[in-house]
């Protein structure tokens, strides 16, 4: 019967939005876990370590405990994140008007730890112009930044300098506005460039700068800028650092 086809193709589309829906759900939650699990793993680090002044041996075996365990969540979150597809992450998306700097600051304040151990001084270059709001869903937006900032840190050597600048542009008579994080790591090898924003890729370099990753954040980073119809891209060099840049609407 051609209506009970139709119907049943109703109930299908309607379950497969909701599936989505959960999936969407998860990758944000998950992916917003796993910076926070990551800016604590760092806190707990410098205490073991000593960085942030001596503690007694008890107190040590107590961080340690918390240290292992928090890696254990991070373990989890991460596998929560491949089973649950991380690319999908674009398909909800809820705009609203959203101060940039603001959105900046929040993401950095996250690093804190990570920066700090690798004596990384990240530094925010608001910009002298006041900048209008950009209409973009928050939560994705946050994604897209913390994967770029994520990789400048992982991917620098100790000591180096990450600069995250904002700026306005126009493109087809449109106001955008374009965030950019620049840093003085590894950078990636000509030759792998073309493939950098494919699922699950990673150079040769950063497997052995031996840091940990999926290869799944810049691919994320892209679903979630095309969805807002903005331009992700970036300038590197091996050894010589990389540029990341994306791009946000405004509102007219
Ligand atoms: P990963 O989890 O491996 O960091 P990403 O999708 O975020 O995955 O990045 C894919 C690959 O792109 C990385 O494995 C690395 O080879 C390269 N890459 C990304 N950002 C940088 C960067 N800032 N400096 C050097 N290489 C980078």
């Amino acid at each position: 019967m051609p209506e009970d086809i139709e119907k049943l193709k109703a109930e299908n589309e309607k379950l497969q939005k909701l599936s989505d829906f959960k999936s969407d759900v998860i990758s944000i939650s998950a992916h917003e876990l796993r910076t926070s699990l990551s800016a604590l793993k760092w806190i707990l680090k410098m205490f073991i370590d000593g960085d942030i002044g001596a503690i007694s041996v008890e107190q040590k075996t107590f961080i340690k405990k918390a240290f292992e365990s928090n890696e254990r969540m991070i373990g989890l979150v991460n596998e929560m994140l491949s089973v649950n597809h991380a690319d999908d992450i674009s398909l909800k998306y809820t705009p609203e008007n959203v101060d940039v700097v603001e959105l900046v600051e929040s993401v950095l304040f996250d690093f804190v730890g990570e920066s700090f151990k690798k004596n990384i001084q990240v530094i925010f270059l608001k910009g002298e112009q006041k900048l209008p709001k950009a209409f973009v869903d928050p939560y994705k937006a946050r994604v897209v930044l913390q994967n770029l900032v994520d990789n400048a840190i992982k991917y620098s050597n100790f000591g180096s300098k990450i600069f995250v600048s904002l700026s306005i542009k126009e493109n087809a008579g449109k106001k955008e506005i374009e965030i950019a994080v620049k840093d003085n790591g590894i950078g990636i090898p000509a030759a792998d460039q073309v493939k950098i924003f494919e699922k699950f890729f990673r150079a040769e370099n950063a497997k052995q700068k031996n840091e940990v990753g999926s290869g799944l954040g810049l691919t994320t980073a892209r679903n979630i800028v095309t969805r807002w119809e903005g331009k992700i891209w970036f300038e590197s060099k091996e050894g010589g650092g990389s540029n990341f840049y994306f791009t946000l609407p405004v509102k007219n």
